[in-house]
């Protein structure tokens, strides 16, 4: 049953050009797809994966087309970066604009004028109203990596502390930030040196309890970070302010704040990892904004640009400035094409109030999972923000996970025309990243599938 009523957004663009509509007329994958993935197996290694292996002709509003002619409902949003929805309009005609006069200078040879009003934007919409610099590169880890060498810079210190189940990148030293070992990091070390990891505030998972959680796990990082490294040490934290990759993971109530607190009193750089979490997905346009957290640095990545590579580094102008002339950049940071990209996705979440559009996705899909979890008791937990949305399944009647049913129900909905990602650092969470700009009867429609794959 829908406790919320479901109305449609208007589409335009390439969203009023594809049928909003599932429609699955092969098998999935189809026998093109099929014929696709025989000659990438020839031409690309095992070790780059893909969720489901259809191959794509088209995309945008709720859906992705493959090339056997199935329109797939998208929960995915190619991981949290689609989020103004794919080919956006707007993000279009600004891109196709931009290759018409040029597509690339380098901003360290001649610069241009976009990539400072994207730094700008950020400097302004970013959590805390200080002086604030910015600067952009090409991906996630690449932002991440660059925060930690601006945060050595200025601070004069060499650790680095990270938490259980984050994720910030697959580069030698983003890999070694990430938690999980199967598969960013086996056979890939030695890993980077001056990396330390503390508890995360795991609600569901927390020994003593979810109410717990928080001041719990807060103090134990504290403490460790005090007798094992010294917090004098210590130059930055990085955290995700909701754990992606790791599962989902809202960390309790308190602790975000608790840990930006230490970071103050200590002079530690704060730096919050939004590469997921930006741009409306959560319901806010950053998810630190929550718990009112202003981080030091701020990273941005995925959600930025509509799909085109770009990330961001943003953070207090005291400590962005001191690093010297040349010491920070990169080929083909702030490509012109991208920045354009961000202009316009900038733009249409607050045209089109995609923060309010992301909280309401969340108001559907939260009360619909709750009502599965109580038929269903593999459904351990339902937890997310916003558009950001995940269930944690379990052997019923213990928190053991199960990454086998996770990834058979998984399967289920991809044969049914549902693109659905999993997650988490046993395996056992379903992830749920709609464009925010999905029509909302695909959204009902996507957890009529997930209910028929939890029956079966
Ligand atoms: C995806 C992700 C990254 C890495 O971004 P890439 O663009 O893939 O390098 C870093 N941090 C978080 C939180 C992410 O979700």
């Amino acid at each position: 049953m829908t406790s919320v009523p479901i109305t449609d957004v208007p589409t335009s663009g390439n969203a009023a050009r594809l049928p909003q509509e599932r429609r699955v007329v092969t098998e999935i994958p189809g026998p093109r797809s099929r014929e696709l993935q025989a000659r990438r197996a020839a031409a690309v290694p095992p070790g780059v994966g893909s969720v489901l292996p259809v191959y794509v002709t088209d995309a945008g509003g709720g859906v992705v087309v493959d090339a056997d002619g199935n329109s797939l409902i998208d929960f995915g949003s190619g991981i949290a970066v689609t989020n103004v929805g794919n080919a956006n309009p707007r993000v279009v005609e600004r891109v196709r604009d931009q290759a018409g006069r040029f597509t690339h200078t380098c901003f360290m040879v001649t610069p241009y004028e976009s990539y400072v009003a994207v730094c700008e934007a950020l400097n302004r919409l970013t959590p805390g109203d200080h002086e604030k610099r910015s600067f952009l590169v090409n991906s996630g880890a690449e932002a991440v990596e660059n925060a930690v060498k601006i945060a050595r810079y200025a601070t004069g210190r060499q650790a680095v502390v990270v938490f259980d189940h984050g994720y910030h990148g697959r580069t030698l030293l983003t890999m070694t930030l990430t938690a999980k070992n199967m598969p960013y990091k086996q056979g890939f070390g030695p890993y980077a040196p001056e990396v330390y990891r503390m508890p995360l505030a795991y609600p569901f998972r927390w020994p003593t309890g979810p109410e717990n959680a928080g001041p719990e796990a807060a103090a134990q990082a504290v403490d460790q970070i005090t007798k094992q490294i010294g917090a004098d040490n210590v130059a930055a934290v990085v955290i995700e302010p909701i754990a992606g990759e790791g599962g989902f993971i809202e960390p309790a109530p308190g602790f975000l704040p608790a840990i930006a607190e230490f970071c103050e009193a200590n002079g530690i750089v704060f730096i919050a990892d939004e590469v997921q979490t930006g741009f409306a997905r959560t319901g806010d346009l950053f998810a630190c904004e929550h718990e009112g957290v202003v981080p030091d640095i701020v990273t941005t990545a995925k959600g930025i640009a509509g799909g085109l590579p770009l990330a961001g580094v943003t953070g207090r102008a005291e400590i962005m400035d001191r690093v010297h002339g040349g010491g920070l950049g990169g080929t083909y940071g702030g490509n012109p094409l991208a920045c354009e990209a961000a202009l316009a996705v900038l733009e249409e979440i607050e045209r089109d109030d995609l923060t309010g559009r992301a909280r309401r996705i969340g108001e559907i899909m939260l009360p619909r999972l709750r009502a599965m979890a109580e038929r269903h008791p593999a459904v351990g937990d339902v937890r997310g923000r916003g558009a950001m949305i995940a269930i944690e399944l379990v052997r019923p009647g213990t928190k053991e996970p199960d990454p086998a049913l996770t990834a058979e129900i998984a399967r289920r909905c991809h044969a049914a025309g549902l693109l659905v990602l999993t997650a988490g650092t046993y395996g056992n969470v379903l992830r749920f990243l709609p464009p925010l700009v999905i029509p909302e009867h695909l959204l009902d429609e996507g957890l009529t599938i997930l209910e028929e794959a939890f029956a079966a």
